[in-house]
């Protein structure tokens, strides 16, 4: 055998790494992939999840849509496939240490072990709020709001932080409280969208800021600009001008940072604790003179990589896809003898937020559009993503099974 590529995750990044160097690479190497969950899940279609009742889908039938079997997608290739939590990374010393207590040692390793929710030090607010970044999160999220209907109540839902997560996630909800009230008169549901800065969405182009924000409130969610959240208890948030906003259910989508298992090693960070990376890929020790063992690759939302407008590349899907696409060709060049050339282009990612029922905002170059077609779009790019992943007819299988769920799930709330 080979060299040993160990590879972190197989999230967007990590498991489209792990197949390319499988194909090229994996019969003369040894490729490991490892992530503690034995499905990759497909985040875009989470909100979907939280707001699906179990009348309309089951569990099963949510997590086929939306997650994938990594033996599945790996058939064939000779890959291995190590389904554990990883307690620690020492790239020092060239160890992976498994829950198990096992130590992995790699040639080439690729960490892509993706974010974690950032709280940023508010008080209480991780014992008393939903996450949202996994397929149990957006599930107790729908099991909440249908525990809270059943029971009568009107539920008061509110959402923390802005962002596109919080955005198509607050539409979508307030979107099925509007069914729920069809059939349960007296159902007065309310979600509450906060966000401390200027406005929703900061960052993302005017227009589609005005599109999202008008869409936001004919659905009927609430908006609440301007204050940043002070502190949080079990049945209310208090922003830090004071305000109050009772809440019986309480989603926290204010932001993510790098997966904090890397803290422990040497290397350069950068904002919100993402790893800074060579345009080849590689992870900056915090002092160059530094000799990590073995050459360490970082792709996705763990790395902190800047555009030509020195901002940070944002920690999304695409990008992931991208860096792991340079880091698996630099890997494979190292392999043949010859130095790394491949260099990761930042570009402008196009972006689609769905913003409740079969509407959704688009941002395509600097062409924006909105409503039904942005939503048809949405679909689109999902088909595209699973072809990538599965055979053909599977895909279509599973896409066709999801695009029936949800559209009868924007119908019956
Ligand atoms: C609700 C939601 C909606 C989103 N919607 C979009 C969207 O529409 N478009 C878009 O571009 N981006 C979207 N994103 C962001 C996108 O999901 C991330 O940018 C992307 O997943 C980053 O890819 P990654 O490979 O870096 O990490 P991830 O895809 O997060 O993968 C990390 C992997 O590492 C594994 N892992 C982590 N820690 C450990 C450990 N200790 N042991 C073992 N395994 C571990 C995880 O199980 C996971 O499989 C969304 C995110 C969320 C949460």
């Amino acid at each position: 055998m080979g060299k040993r590529i160990v590879i972190l995750g197989a999230g967007f990044g990590g498991l489209h790494t792990a197949i390319i160097l499988g194909r090229k690479a994996g019969q003369t190497n040894e490729v490991i992939l490892i992530d503690r969950n034995s499905h990759h899940t497909f985040t875009p279609l989470l909100y979907e999840v939280a707001t699906t009742p179990k009348e309309v889908a089951n569990y099963i039938e949510l997590h086929e849509i939306t997650t994938y079997e990594i033996s599945n997608i790996l058939k064939g290739l000779p890959v291995r496939f190590i389904q554990s939590d990883i307690s620690k990374v020492d790239i020092m010393n060239g160890d992976i240490h498994l829950a198990s207590g096992e130590k992995i040692k790699y040639d080439y390793l690729v960490v892509a072990i993706g974010s974690e929710p950032n709280f940023f030090n508010i008080p209480n607010i991780r014992e008393n709020s939903f996450q949202f970044k996994t397929f149990k999160d957006a599930l107790r999220i729908r099991d909440a709001v249908w525990d809270l209907v059943s029971q009568g109540q009107s539920p008061k839902i509110v959402v923390g932080g802005g962002g596109s997560t919080g955005v198509e996630l607050a539409a979508e909800l307030q979107h099925w409280l509007y069914y729920i009230k069809r059939e349960k008169k007296d159902c007065e549901g309310q979600v509450t969208l906060i966000d401390g800065g200027p406005t929703i969405l900061n960052g993302f182009s005017k227009t589609v800021i005005d599109k999202v924000t008008r869409r936001l409130t004919k659905l009927g969610v609430c908006i609440l600009n301007g204050s940043p959240i002070g502190n949080v208890s079990n049945n209310k948030v208090v922003l830090k001008n004071g305000q109050e906003i009772k809440f019986d259910l309480f989603i926290w989508s204010g932001g993510v940072k790098a997966n904090s298992l890397m803290q422990s090693n040497p290397l350069k960070f950068e904002e919100k604790g993402r790893s800074g990376v060579t345009p080849n890929m590689t992870c900056l020790p915090f002092d160059p003179k530094l000799k990590l063992y073995g050459k360490v690759y970082g792709i996705g939302d763990i790395v902190c990589a800047y555009s030509e407008n020195g901002l940070p590349v944002p920690m999304v899907a695409r990008a992931a896809i991208s860096q792991g696409t340079v880091a698996a060709k630099n890997i494979l060049e190292e392999l043949k003898g010859k130095n790394p050339t491949h260099i990761y282009k930042p570009i402008n990612y196009p972006y689609i937020i769905p913003v409740g029922g079969k509407y959704a905002v688009a941002k395509i170059g600097p062409i924006v559009f909105s409503g039904f077609l942005g939503w048809l779009v949405k679909g689109l790019i999902e088909l595209g993503y699973l072809f990538s992943l599965i055979p053909t007819g599977k895909a279509l299988k599973v896409w066709v099974r999801g695009l029936k769920i949800f559209i009868q799930n924007d119908r019956l709330g």
